[in-house]
């Protein structure tokens, strides 16, 4: 029984709403699709594969290999010279986020915009994110949205909007007072808060229960803001609840002592961990837990400073990150892919993240594996996407350069597939292009 529901919510969790696959629609023969290229990187050996084919029945992979015969009836996708990825993942969205850039933004967003306006937001953010490659998401907190970012996830499955796979978190749980919305006033009511706050071990439970029970994928949890917050005792609730469930638990933790709250309750990640020493690193990879540095985002912030002492101020806090990812790869820490955008201008911007933590000391393939196999790991969807492997999702990128000698490639991307479907190309010739995916119903 308990194998049946772990595998229905799996099930649930990958699957697409596609007609082949339900009970009483008459069967159609799935479509064919082989895509070519020059080379393909096999994420797991590091080493590019020459003239690849990968055929495509329906959704997934079938086979995989160089100069494959192509069986009749079978629709070709030739990409030339181009160099082919396995699609991208990351594992640190916030797609229902579109903040204006000030301090008060974040503020501003929860006043301002209602939830209808956040949720076609969260669906140009959905399509900016695919059209960059990322053909998987895991986002931890929909920022005061209510629910929807289950919706957006389900409107994606269902082909109504265009987006990356998603797995949710919904609201996110903090301590009473620490989390967004800051410096609000006392007597302002029903504001929507950017987390779901508690106080207390059964609050904890019970903000852990509604959230899975409205269809939450993973949780995403708050053990410090300047300093610790939630108690190990309210963590551990809360990850308890996620576990039996069957999902996974992301912990922000900047400190180290948040850090070590967040793994003495069973974190299965930690978010961001930029103040991080050395036994906060070791004791991440002891227990096996995932760090998600986060590091392309303060570099983003740092290019984008305002003034000189912002710019200082982001750029010490950069060398501070970078160091810390540097020590963690040195220590076998598993390190995954996560860009954290919360702007407009950030949104589809993904691909800053696994440059950046090859700029901070990841060799180039270890930032791909970040963003790929690694990230599939950590989603517990590595029979399902990260490599191109018969049995995956026909989820691929291709990029005109060689990502490996310039990881900036990834910046570059020039053809997008989801499940078999070109999402976006500017590699074939225009009179032999397959058909794009359709425009949203
Ligand atoms: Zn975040």
């Amino acid at each position: 029984m308990k194998r049946l529901a772990r595998a229905l919510s799996l099930l649930s969790l990958v699957i697409g709403a596609s007609a082949a696959a339900q009970p009483g629609t008459p069967s159609e023969v799935p479509r064919r699709v082989a895509v070519r290229a020059a080379r393909m990187l096999d994420v797991k050996t590091g080493k590019y594969v020459s003239e690849p084919v990968i055929l495509i029945e329906g959704e997934r992979i079938v086979k995989v290999g160089p100069g494959l015969p192509v069986p009749e009836g079978t629709e070709v996708v030739d990409l030339g010279a181009a160099t082919v990825l396995p699609g991208l993942i990351d594992c640190h969205t916030h797609l229902m986020a579109r903040q204006e850039e000030t301090p008060d933004g974040y503020e501003l967003a929860l006043l301002k915009k209602s939830q209808a306006t956040r949720a076609l937001e969260g669906a140009a953010n959905a399509r900016a994110t695919l059209r960059a490659g990322f053909t998987t998401v895991r986002d931890v907190e929909n920022e005061g949205s209510g629910f929807a970012d289950v919706a957006l996830r389900d409107a994606i499955r269902q082909g109504l909007v265009e987006g990356p796979r998603m797995q949710v978190a919904t609201r996110g749980i903090a301590a009473v007072g620490a989390y967004h919305p800051f410096g609000t006033s006392p007597d302002v009511k029903d504001l929507p808060t950017g987390a779901q706050f508690v106080s207390g071990v059964e609050e904890a439970r019970r903000a852990a229960r509604e959230q899975l029970g409205q269809g939450a994928d993973l949780l995403k949890i708050y053990a410090d803001w300047a300093t610790p917050t939630l108690t190990v005792e309210e963590l551990r609730v809360i990850i308890d609840e996620a576990h039996k469930a069957r999902r996974k638990a992301a912990v922000h933790a900047m400190s180290g002592e948040g850090i070590r709250n967040a793994l003495a309750a069973g974190a299965d990640s930690i978010e961001h961990g930029h103040d991080a020493d050395r036994a906060a690193l070791e004791l991440i990879r002891q227990k096996g837990a995932f760090l998600v540095p986060t590091v392309g985002i303060l570099e983003a912030l740092a290019e984008r400073a305002p003034d000189a002492a912002t710019r200082r101020r982001f750029d010490a806090r950069l060398a501070g990150a970078r160091k810390m990812v540097a020590l963690a790869h040195q220590l076998g820490v598993r390190i995954a892919s996560g860009f954290d955008a919360s702007t407009a201008w950030q949104q589809g911007r993904n691909a800053m993240e696994p440059v950046a933590l090859h700029r901070a000391g990841l060799p180039p393939i270890e930032a791909l594996r970040s963003a790929t196999s690694r990230a599939a790991e950590l989603l517990g969807l590595q029979q399902h996407v990260g490599t191109l492997e018969p049995g995956r999702y026909g989820d691929l990128v291709a990029v005109s350069g060689d990502p490996l000698a310039d990881l900036t490639e990834l910046q570059r991307i020039r053809f997008v597939m989801k499940g078999g479907v070109v999402i976006r190309d500017e590699l074939t010739p225009v009179a032999s292009r397959a058909p794009v995916a359709p425009a949203p119903k």
